[in-house]
């Protein structure tokens, strides 16, 4: 079943598209038929279980942090994560920056930045993404590769189009300075077709590989 559902989903990406098989509350048995199938980036929302799974997995499992994160609990991943997506605040990135020092390692990481209506998603304005940008240089643990976001949730595809791509052009402005910038995580079951027409570069998928939560 996680076979085929997986076969699906990437038949309909290109191959410059990065999956992110989003496993959260999903079992090690189902991830590992995942794994079994090549599947080796895996995207989790919180610490603890990113952690435990990250302790019982094969080690060469690229692990995303997807979720929103609390900065008293970036010691537990940042020996091992390979991707942070949700970076909504300075402080939490010097956090990042903090940590990955000790550990000797450079943690990639995506600014987040809010593209939806609603109020509840995090998230940089666009103006708030420059201001964090402007203070990178002094980071040395950490690289900023680009930016993560999450549309409306809404059957209305139009507004989903349109927050994909203001988004992608904040991108591709960004990344004409900023020459680290090589991922736009951007599109989930629901809209990663619309996402990957609107330029993204990372899909996070869940439920279109591992079922309904
Ligand atoms: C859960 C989650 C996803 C995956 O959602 P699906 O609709 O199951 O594909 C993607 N991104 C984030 C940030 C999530 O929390």
């Amino acid at each position: 079943m996680i076979l085929e559902n997986l076969k699906k989903v990437l038949n309909n990406i290109p191959s410059h598209v990065t999956l992110v098989a989003v496993s959260k509350t999903k079992p090690n048995t189902l991830i590992m038929e995942a794994y079994q199938a090549g599947q080796r980036v895996f995207g989790e929302n919180k610490v603890q279980e990113m952690v435990d799974k990250a302790n019982t997995l094969p080690t060469d499992i690229q692990w995303h942090m997807i979720g929103h994160l609390q900065r008293n609990k970036v010691k537990y991943i940042a020996p091992f994560v390979s991707l942070i997506h949700g970076i909504d605040s300075l402080k939490l990135l010097k956090e990042v920056d903090k940590r990955a020092a000790q550990h000797h390692r450079i943690i990639d990481c995506l600014l987040q930045v809010h593209i939806a209506k609603e109020q509840s998603k995090f998230g940089f304005n666009s103006q708030e993404i420059e201001d964090v940008l402007a203070h990178i240089h002094s980071l040395k643990y950490v690289r900023v590769i680009g930016l993560m976001g999450m549309a409306t949730n809404t059957i209305d595809k139009a507004i989903v189009k349109q927050e994909f791509n203001g988004l992608n052009k904040l991108y591709k402005s960004l990344k004409a300075k900023h020459p680290d910038f090589k991922t736009i995580s951007m599109g989930m079951s629901g809209d990663y077709l619309l996402a990957i027409s609107e330029g993204s570069t990372m899909v996070r998928i869940g439920s279109s590989i591992f079922g309904s939560r």
